[in-house]
């Protein structure tokens, strides 16, 4: 009696899996989920129905390829086949394949069928010549000196070597315009080196010295480019007055970058008045260590409803500083790096206090982390009991797997 029950409610459960496809592949289709403020359409499904991103993957997998597999999805609907069933072969399996797992998924588990696309013939990944070659650069410390190894494929090896030889002949071009001016009788070239012991001792410069001139020139080209060693600092310049910010030898920032990046103070603002600056924000503007545990403790991961990021958060200011909101925990919030961004573009508003954030999407419409669920006011779907796959033993040596059919010959 029990597993009669359990029968009708898999076939009514799946026939409602294969309901929900069709309505995600509806919107992956028309492509509305990209206003929603999701980062993808499992995070929209997996949001709106409380499940499992892997749940949702699987569902957005087989709505992407339903039009591709009408029987299997046929028989989603008509409640024979589970969703997980159909998910497999959504997921991994070849191009045309449709009837071939239909027919298998009958009496296949998910086991078995995993196992089935496993035995497709790959066709092999020809354009990708086996595996690149191997680049790595290996360091062993010895007693006096230190042994690198460089392994290169050969047309970066190119690249070192003609980089290495120009070096090496400009030095050694050098050496001789010294050593020339230095071998006349005249006495010391005042330009050159004074000392004759040196100049006796100066060697030929080697393959090594090259390689240092090289290392030199390069390390000399990037203080040039950086010449306060901001490696990863994000440098502002903003005009008190006209609020016109820029990048450190930048371009001018729109208003939406501009409190993006001012916003949790990981950049360091220069404050300027008239292009003289009068001040750096770092002290005043920055989320102390404290303030941020405390926010971490309190919003534990990025605020935006269905957005579940814990990583390289933001503190947002829900009154920017520009405007006189002050850096406390009533105003600010964790975001992720893609939620802070698409906010200060516009397309979601999170609106304080913190206590009683308000997150609305690009329409003004809230954002609540709830699922769509609700209690049922429809019957359920009227299909046949599902007693779910024999899960015979499979005999994979008579088993023919898949293979998809050559293209038809040109002639
Ligand atoms: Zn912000
Ligand atoms: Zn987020």
């Amino acid at each position: 009696m029990l597993f009669e029950e359990l029968a009708e409610l898999t076939g009514q459960r799946n026939a409602i899996d294969g309901r929900i496809v069709d309505i995600v592949a509806e919107i992956d289709h028309d492509g509305i989920w990209g206003n929603t403020g999701c980062r993808s359409l499992p995070a929209l499904i997996a949001w709106k129905t409380g499940t499992s991103l892997r749940n949702a993957e699987t569902v957005a997998a087989i709505a992407h390829r339903s039009p591709e597999l009408p029987q299997c999805t046929a028989a989603l609907r008509a409640g024979q086949l589970s969703l997980d069933q159909v998910g497999v072969i959504a997921e991994r399996a070849g191009e045309g394949s449709d009837a071939h797992y239909a027919q298998l998924a009958a009496s296949a588990t998910v086991a078995q069928l995993r196992t089935a696309i496993k035995l497709e013939p790959r066709p092999d990944p020809e354009p990708k010549p086996t595996s690149p070659p191997p680049r790595a650069i290996t360091k062993t410390d010895g007693e006096q000196s230190t042994t690198w190894r460089i392994t290169l494929p050969h047309p970066e090896a190119a690249t070192f070597d003609a980089a290495l030889q120009s070096h090496h002949d400009g030095l050694v071009a050098q050496w001789k315009r010294d050593h020339a001016d230095d071998s006349g009788e005249d006495g010391p070239d005042p330009t050159g080196p004074v000392d004759d012991r040196d100049v006796q001792l100066s060697p030929l410069p080697t393959r090594v010295d090259g390689f240092m001139s090289l290392v030199e020139a390069g390390w000399d080209a990037d203080v040039a480019r950086r010449p306060h060693g901001q490696r990863t600092t994000v440098v502002v310049h903003l005009d008190v007055e006209s609020r016109v910010a820029a990048l450190h030898l930048g371009p001018l920032l729109p208003d939406g970058d501009r409190q993006y990046l001012t916003c949790d103070a990981t950049c360091e603002v220069w404050f300027e008045r008239h292009g003289r600056p009068i001040g750096s924000g770092r002290e005043t503007r920055v989320i102390s260590r404290r303030l941020r545990r405390a926010l971490e403790h309190r919003d534990h991961c990025c605020v935006v409803p269905g957005c579940a990021a814990t990583r390289g958060l933001h503190a947002h200011h829900l009154v920017h500083w520009e405007d006189g909101g002050p850096t406390e925990l009533a105003n600010l919030v964790l975001v992720c790096p893609y939620h802070h961004r698409l906010h200060h573009r516009g397309l979601i508003t999170l609106r304080g206090p913190a206590h009683h954030l308000l997150v609305t999407n690009a329409a003004g419409e809230p954002l609540t982390s709830a699922s769509l669920a609700r209690s049922p006011t429809t019957p359920p779907p009227r299909v046949a009991p599902c007693r779910g796959p024999t899960g015979e033993r499979a005999d994979w040596w008579w088993y023919d797997p898949f293979e998809t059919p050559p293209p038809p010959s040109p002639n």
